[in-house]
């Protein structure tokens, strides 16, 4: 009986081959979509562990509409995942996003997978506005000053993170971008930062899909604490013209102006910063908390 069995599979899947060789068009079915799927369905990718701090910043996703985008950020602060979350958990803080990988590999999950989460802002991606309503935003800690490297553990857990959003939803690979790509107008957004490795993760995930991920068995350690902690200082470029400009692009929240302008007090009245001004931006978030609120 089993023999019977096997016959008729093999048999059946010869002349599915035949059937599918012989089809017209064959060729032009999107021939890594279907093996994505196979892939998909071959290893079950488990969920990660996730510490969960919901964020009230959040909505519903329109009628009908699933997640089939996967946004990536840096949180441009020194702070933990779990002090992202925090912030995140504070209604004036007018931001979200669905997860947050912390720099040693734990996940903090703020907003479900099923409700917008406000992480994208004016954007658009593949001609379609308002990336928020389809998205799945992940938060990244890094500084986002394109020198603090992006740790090992940080990376295997991103990685991780993000196989599983694709299998679960059926993300496209093609689907997955970074705020910097997606931002409206072009160029206003810089995450995530130009040492993040998007081929690292890529290559990452697919191995992940296709069950032949391995683990890093040495994991880095993350950077050792700033020599600041309070603030680090960038130099003002042309179009950033008021504090809001600088939170949105350095901060990722116009909403943080003003800790800038609690951090520069002597700019507080100018109407324009001028070009090439030394601006000091906070490493934390704790500014929030205990300077400006
Ligand atoms: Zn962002």
């Amino acid at each position: 009986m089993k023999n019977l069995r096997q016959t008729l599979f093999a048999a059946l899947g010869i002349s599915l081959t035949l059937v599918a060789c012989s089809t017209p068009g064959f060729r032009n079915l999107a021939p890594n979509t279907g093996l994505q799927a196979f892939q998909a369905r071959r290893n079950v990718i488990p969920a990660p562990e996730l510490m969960v701090i919901p964020s009230p910043n959040q909505n519903p996703r329109p009628e009908g509409v699933k997640p089939d985008t996967i946004v990536l950020h840096h949180t441009a602060t020194a702070g933990t995942a779990e002090r992202v979350a925090r912030f995140f958990s504070r209604p004036d803080a007018k931001v979200s996003a669905h997860y947050i990988v912390d720099r040693t590999g734990y996940i903090v999950r703020s907003v479900p997978d099923n409700m917008n989460s406000w992480h994208a802002g004016r954007s658009a991606f593949k001609g379609r506005p308002n990336v928020n309503d389809f998205s799945i935003g992940i938060e990244i800690c890094n500084l986002g000053d394109s020198i603090e490297a992006y740790p090992d553990a940080q990376y295997d857990a991103l990685i991780k993170l993000v196989a599983w959003l694709v299998q679960t939803h059926q993300i496209s690979l093609d689907n997955i971008t970074r705020h910097r790509d997606i931002a409206v107008p072009a160029g206003r957004k810089i995450d995530t930062s130009n040492n993040f490795s998007v081929a690292r993760l890529m290559d990452g995930v697919q191995a992940v899909l296709a069950g032949t991920y391995v683990t890093p068995p040495n994991m880095q350690p993350p950077a050792p604490p700033l020599d600041n902690p309070e603030w680090r200082t960038v130099r003002v470029q042309p179009g950033q013209q008021t504090f809001e400009d600088l939170a949105d692009i350095y901060l990722d929240n116009p909403q943080r102006a003003v800790e800038i302008a609690a951090l520069n007090p002597e700019l507080r009245e100018a109407s324009q910063i001028p070009l090439g001004q030394l601006i000091r931006l906070p490493n934390t978030l704790d500014y929030w908390d205990t300077h400006v609120h």
